[in-house]
């Protein structure tokens, strides 16, 4: 196992950062263990801010593999594109693929007033908590446990 890449993303919310993060482009590993550690991850539901090309933010309540140890949430990327696909009916498979960023994710009080509010993307923005860094991990001769 290694790490491949750790890239710095522009900050967009107001709200310290928190989380590594890492969109899990495998269809088939789940990571019921953590990539890095090894140790078992936890699940954690957690409300997700994605912006969508070109200028389209987007919310979706969803749940993550959590490890504690390495503070890594892992979201399976196959799940959130069809969760963008089910929700905004307009774009098209083609449109979404590469073209969203997982931003960061938000409180979940902070959610819950958002969407029964309505309310604008400067709420959402004041209330975004961008994650510490973004991750990728690619196997090594299958995946090291
Ligand atoms: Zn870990």
């Amino acid at each position: 196992m290694s790490k491949k890449d750790e890239m710095k993303v522009p900050r967009l919310g107001k709200q310290l950062p928190r989380y590594r993060f890492f969109l899990n482009p495998y269809r088939h590993e789940r990571f019921s263990r953590c990539p890095q550690c090894s140790n078992k991850t936890g699940q954690r539901k957690l409300p997700l801010f994605i912006h969508i090309d070109p200028n389209q933010p987007f919310l979706l309540n969803k749940t993550c593999r959590y490890c504690s140890h390495c503070d890594l949430l892992i979201a399976h990327q196959n799940e959130v594109e069809r969760l963008i696909l089910t929700a905004v009916p307009t774009l098209d498979e083609e449109t979404v693929r590469g073209h969203y960023l997982v931003v960061g994710t938000l409180d979940r009080a902070d959610w819950k007033r958002i969407i029964q509010n309505d309310s604008p993307v400067e709420a959402t923005i004041e209330a975004l908590h961008d994650f510490k860094d973004a991750v990728v991990f690619t196997p090594v001769g299958g995946w090291g446990r």
